[in-house]
């Protein structure tokens, strides 16, 4: 049984997957949220912890409980469609949490998507939407292409600059496969995304050096200064040696097509979740129907047959195995969905408080 993430049961608690979405949307419930938007808004979160992708899970919940109650994050918020063609649509998101936003904007991308080929759905006036390949997946999961992008608060210190000015901006795409898993790349388009930076803070842990400088430009190994007055490293890190401006690029990328033309924030102006104003991230949706090019058998066909060769190089001798993107956090899925979703226990003892503050039983 495979999992993407080492927790040693002394540090970490392991829970039901079902129990912990039901407390998750409980919250949120308790909360003003309505059912339906609980619900989706406690899947993703707990998705990534399924899939090992504890920056992302439950780790966050404080942060949208808090936005809710300083009334960033609306609970009802009115999501309309503000510009539409039969291939693309304009959404404003209305400060809603953005894993509702962000479902909504998809499904409308996926339907169009099955009717004309091709969905493109840009969204403003929303929140932290947590994984972006939550929102690719759905597409796949339906035999089209996904592609979800957003930004988010400024973190990244740009090529040539010493402070935050751009987002850690994540892509995500997916692509069904014949053999499960479908391709999923997710990645932030930052060394690594901030969450990455807080799991080593809340164990107390020093993180690897080339991640984050501190506000004298040198590398610091310290996750404190890296999320307070340093900066996170676009994704190729410090310089253009290793290719730095092209993850500075592709996270300008991500931004032109999910602030600039959206009309939501970018760069700097994007807000954090918890306020004090209004976040206004913006995302970016597109599913794409394969039927306009090819039969769908015949591109999950050629899909795997991609993944075998890929799967067959010859394998460098560091390495016991060659990977493809969204393997692991497949197969780490299949293993906690038998096992349970371990959670740190500084995570689970914050998860508590949440509990007790908001007045839902604590199920643990
Ligand atoms: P990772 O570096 O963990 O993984 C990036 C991608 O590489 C994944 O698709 C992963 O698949 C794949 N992968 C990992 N190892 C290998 C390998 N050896 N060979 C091939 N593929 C591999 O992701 P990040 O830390 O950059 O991002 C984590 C999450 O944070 C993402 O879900 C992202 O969307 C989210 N994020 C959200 C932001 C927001 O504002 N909402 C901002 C930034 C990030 P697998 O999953 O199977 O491991």
């Amino acid at each position: 049984m495979y999992e993407k993430t080492h927790a040693p049961p002394e540090e970490y608690i392991r829970v039901s997957h079902e129990k912990l979405r039901e407390f998750v949307a409980n919250i949120f419930m308790k909360l003003g949220v309505p059912e339906e938007d609980a619900r989706i808004t406690a899947d993703v979160l707990v998705l990534a912890d399924l899939r090992g992708v504890e920056s992302h899970g439950v780790q966050r919940l404080k942060r949208y409980v808090d936005g809710i109650k300083n009334g960033v994050v609306k609970v009802k918020p009115n999501i309309k469609i503000v510009k539409e063609s039969p291939v693309h649509a304009l959404i404003d998101g209305d400060y809603g949490l953005g894993q509702v936003v962000g479902y909504k904007a998809m499904k409308i991308a996926i339907k169009k998507a099955k009717k004309n080929y091709f969905g493109i759905v840009g969204v403003k006036n929303s929140n932290h939407y947590g994984i972006a390949g939550y929102y690719a997946l759905m597409a796949a999961e339906e035999g089209l292409i996904g592609i979800s992008l957003t930004n988010s608060r400024p973190l990244v210190a740009h090529t040539g600059a010493i402070n935050r000015v751009i987002g850690t901006n994540p892509i995500a795409f997916a692509a069904p496969t014949k053999t499960p898993p479908p391709f999923l790349l997710d990645m932030a388009t930052s060394i690594v995304p901030s969450g990455k930076l807080e799991v080593y803070r809340r164990k107390g842990e020093k993180m690897p050096v080339g991640w984050a400088i501190g506000p004298d430009g040198e590398l610091t190994d310290d996750p404190n200064v890296g999320l307070r007055e340093g900066a996170l490293l676009p994704l190729g890190g410090l310089g253009e040696l290793f290719g730095g401006h092209k993850g500075y690029g592709l996270s300008v990328m991500v931004d032109i097509l999910s602030g600039i033309l959206t009309g939501a924030n970018w760069g700097p102006f994007v807000g954090p979740t918890q306020g004090p104003k209004p976040s206004n991230v913006g995302h970016f949706f597109m599913a794409i129907n394969v039927e306009a090019f090819m039969p769908l058998d015949e591109f999950k066909e050629r899909m795997d047959q991609l993944i075998r060769t890929l799967k067959n190089a010859k394998r460098h001798p560091k390495f016991n195995r060659i990977w493809i993107h969204g393997e692991k956090g497949w197969l780490t899925m299949q293993t906690r969905l038998k096992i349970g979703v371990p959670i740190y226990k500084g995570t689970f003892e914050e998860l508590k408080r949440i509990a007790k503050d908001v007045g839902v039983p604590f199920p643990f």
